[in-house]
């Protein structure tokens, strides 16, 4: 499922905020605000192999609504902190982690117990960048060719997915 928000964002303050569920964070006369509409993800997304992982976005109401919450969450960014087993991984946005060894390995279990039967999720702020890299890692691990894996995620996951020609390169550092 793919919902769609608007959001609101001041050029001159830096900020912004959804139309929908946010006050202003910004009433300033003169500032520029430009709005533009954002997916929020709530995805389940098949991989090569058949096992399935949810994508999410973090929405900025109710984050944490389900119909049937996650077993565990491995979350790229520190706003997440919902009720269920969750690990976050320091990942900057539009960027890529520093320890690539250990997202690979966090990336590996979290694999391992979606393939158990549990219920997965994985999220950063926007759902494209981060998540969408790391769905291209999964993918590979998973049996997708690691040349292909960008690819893959935008035709099966979102089209916006990946972000960075930094972000685009880091599955093929992936040895499996
Ligand atoms: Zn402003
Ligand atoms: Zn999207």
């Amino acid at each position: 499922m793919t919902n769609t928000a608007t959001v609101v964002a001041c050029s001159d303050c830096g900020v912004f905020w959804y139309i929908e569920h946010d006050r202003p964070a910004c009433n300033a006369e003169g500032h520029t605000h430009a709005e533009f509409q954002v997916h929020v993800h709530l995805s389940a997304v098949m991989l090569p192999d058949g096992t399935e992982v949810n994508a999410a976005s973090f929405g900025a109401r109710d984050p944490y609504t389900r119909e049937r919450p996650p077993d565990f969450g491995l979350y790229f960014d520190p706003k997440w902190q919902p009720p269920w087993p969750y690990e976050t991984y320091a990942w900057p946005d539009f960027g890529v982690p520093s320890d690539v060894v250990s997202l690979f390995s966090s990336l590996d279990s979290l694999l391992g117990r979606a393939r158990r039967g549990e219920r997965v999720e994985l999220g950063c702020l926007g759902g494209h960048g981060r998540t969408g890299t790391a769905l291209a890692c999964l993918a590979i691990l998973a049996g997708c060719p690691r040349a292909d894996a960008v690819g893959w995620v935008r035709a099966n996951y979102c089209s916006h997915a990946v972000e960075t020609a930094e972000q685009e390169s880091l599955p093929l550092a992936l040895h499996v």
